[in-house]
C-alpha cells in the first residue's frame, strides 16, 4: 500500500510548518531516542488509524534565485508523477501570485487528485479572503492554519479518502527491496545477484515507470526484488535528485515486505539512513542492515562488535536488526543477506500459537507483574496474536490504561527473547477484559 501526500507550492506559504504538524509525533520519538540531528523532509503520519507518508517539497530546493522556480516547477511534475495525492498550498495574506499560476497550470493536469491548501488563515475574518483562490479553477479550497491546526482534520478527513488500498495478495512471493545513499553498492549487489537478466527489465532511460519487479528464482530462493537502483533518470535541475530518488524509495518501501537498508562501512549509518529506518519500522516492515564495502575496512577481532554497537545505537529503541557485514566486490555474504533477508520476511509472518504464547509470557507477568497504580493492581489474564500482516499482539487485563511505556518495552524484550523476530517491529496492545 503506497499513500504519499506532496506539499507542493512556492517558499514561505508554511509547507514545513504544516510538515511538522502533521508528522509531530513521530520527530518526538526519534529525538527522544537517537538524538540524531535530522534534516528531514519526509515522514510518517497518521490520521484515523491511517498511516501515510508526507513529504514536504520545499526542502529539496535551494534557496538561490536562479534554480528555484525551475526546480519548483520540476518538483511539482515528479510529485504528480510520483505521489497519490498533492496538497497545493497557498498563502492567504498574499493571494494569488504569479508563480501560484504557473504551479496551478502544471496542476491542473495532474490525473492525482490536488487539493487546494489555503494557508494561515488563522482566524474567520480571513476565511472570506480565501475565496479568491477559487479562481485557480481547481475545486474545492480548504482553509486552514498550519499553525493552530485548525481546519487540518477536515482536509485530512477528505484526503485519505483519495487513498488507494491495494488488498495484500495471498501467498504472493516475499517482495524485498534494497534502499540506502547513492553509491553505497546496491546497482552492483543487484547485479551480482540477478547478473544480466536484469539489463532486459531496465527500461530505457527517461520513461517514466513504477518500480522494477525482478523475479528472483536461483539456489532454491524465490523472491521479488523491488529494484529502484536501476533507475536514474530525467531531473534537469541537479536539486532534484534527492527530492526524487526520496520518492522512489519511499514508494519502493512501502511497497516491499522486506527493506534492505545498505551503508558504506567507511562513512556508517547517516542520519539519512536513520530517517529511512524509522520510516520503514513505522511502516512496519521487516528490516535487514547491510554494512556493505567491508573489503575496504581494516579490521580486528574487536571490528564487527564496535560497528554493530555503533549501529544499534543509532537504531534505538529497534535495535533487534539483523547486520550483514558485505563486500559486493569480493562477493562476500552477499547471498547470506538475501536469506537474511528471507529470515526476516518469516519471522515478519510468524504466527505464535496462543497457548504457547500464554506458557511462556504468564510466568514472567507473574514474577514481573505492572507496577501498581493508585493502589491498584493490574493482572494480565491472557494473551494472543492478532491476526495481520506482521507481529501484533493484545495483552487482555483489568486496566489497560495503567500500562506505562517502559513495561510495554519490557514485555517487548521479552518477546524477542523467547520468540525470533529478528528484524521485525512488532505491535503490543494491552486490552480491557
Ligand atoms: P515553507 O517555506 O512553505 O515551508 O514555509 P514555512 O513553513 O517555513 O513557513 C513560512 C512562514 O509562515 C513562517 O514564518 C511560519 O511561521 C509562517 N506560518 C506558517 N503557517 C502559518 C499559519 O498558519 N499562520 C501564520 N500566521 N503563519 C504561518
Ligand atoms: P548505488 O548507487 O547504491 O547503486 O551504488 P553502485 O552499485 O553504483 O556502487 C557505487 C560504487 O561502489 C561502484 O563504483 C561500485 O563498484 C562500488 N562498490 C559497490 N560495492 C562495493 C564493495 O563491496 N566494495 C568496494 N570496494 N566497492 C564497492
Amino acid at each position: 500500500m503506497s499513500n504519499i501526500i506532496a506539499i507542493v507550492g512556492r517558499p514561505n506559504v508554511g509547507k514545513s510548518t504544516l510538515f511538522n504538524r502533521l508528522t509531530e509525533s513521530r520527530k518526538a520519538i526519534v529525538d527522544d531516542f537517537s538524538g540524531v540531528t535530522r534534516d528531514r523532509h519526509y515522514g510518517s503520519a497518521e490520521w484515523t488509524n491511517r498511516q501515510f507518508t508526507v513529504i514536504d517539497t520545499g526542502g529539496y530546493v535551494a534557496n538561490s534565485e536562479d534554480v528555484f522556480e525551475a526546480a519548483i516547477r520540476e518538483q511539482v511534475v515528479i510529485a504528480i508523477e510520483e505521489a497519490t495525492v498533492l496538497l497545493f498550498m497557498v498563502d492567504v495574506t498574499t493571494g494569488i501570485t504569479d508563480l501560484d499560476d504557473e504551479i496551478a497550470q502544471l496542476l491542473r493536469r495532474s490525473k492525482k487528485p490536488v487539493f487546494i491548501v489555503v494557508n494561515k488563515v488563522d482566524n474567520t475574518q480571513l476565511q472570506n479572503e480565501a475565496a479568491v483562490f477559487y479562481g485557480f479553477g481547481l475545486g474545492e479550497i480548504y482553509p486552514i492554519s498550519s499553525m493552530t491546526g485548525s481546519g487540518t482534520g477536515d482536509l485530512l478527513d477528505e484526503v485519505i479518502a483519495h487513498f488507494e488500498d491495494i488488498p495484500e495478495e495471498e501467498n504472493a512471493l516475499p517482495k524485498i527491496t534494497i534502499v540506502g545513499r547513492p553509491n553505497v553498492g546496491k546497482s552492483s549487489l543487484i547485479n551480482a545477484l540477478i547478473g544480466k537478466e536484469r539489463n532486459i527489465v531496465t527500461p530505457i532511460a527517461g520513461t517514466t515507470r513504477d518500480s522494477i519487479h525482478i523475479h528472483y528464482n536461483q539456489f532454491g530462493h524465490e523472491f521479488m526484488f523491488i529494484d529502484t537502483a536501476g533507475l536514474r533518470k530525467k531531473t534537469k535541475v541537479k536539486e532534484n535528485i534527492e527530492f526524487y530518488s526520496v520518492m522512489r524509495t519511499i514508494k519502493a518501501l512501502e511497497e516491499a515486505d522486506v527493506v534492505i537498508l545498505m551503508v558504506d562501512a567507511t562513512e556508517g549509518l547517516e542520519s539519512q539512513d536513520v530517517n529511512i529506518f524509522h520510516l520503514a519500522e513505522k511502516n512496519k516492515k521487516g528490516i535487514v542492515i547491510l554494512v556493505n564495502k567491508w573489503d575496504l575496512i581494516e579490521k580486528d577481532n574487536k571490528t564487527v562488535k564496535a560497528f554493530e554497537d555503533q549501529i544499534r545505537h543509532k537504531l534505538q529503541p529497534f535495535t533487534d536488526v539483523p547486520i550483514v557485514f558485505t563486500s559486493v566486490i569480493t562477493k562476500q555474504r552477499i547471498f547470506q543477506a538475501i536469506e537474511t533477508a528471507l529470515e526476516v520476511h518469516k519471522n515478519r509472518g510468524k504466527k505464535i500459537p496462543t497457548s504457547k504464547l500464554n506458557d511462556v509470557m504468564l510466568p514472567i507477568i507473574e514474577k514481573y507483574p505492572p507496577p501498581a497504580l493508585k493502589g491498584k493492581y493490574i493482572k494480565v489474564k491472557y494473551i494472543t496474536q492478532i491476526s495481520g500482516t506482521s507481529p501484533m499482539f493484545a495483552f487482555f487485563c483489568n486496566l489497560p490504561q495503567y500500562i506505562k511505556e517502559p513495561y510495554k518495552r519490557f514485555i517487548e524484550n521479552k518477546l524477542r527473547e523467547n520468540f525470533d523476530f529478528s528484524g521485525v517491529p512488532i505491535q503490543i496492545y494491552f486490552r480491557q477484559k
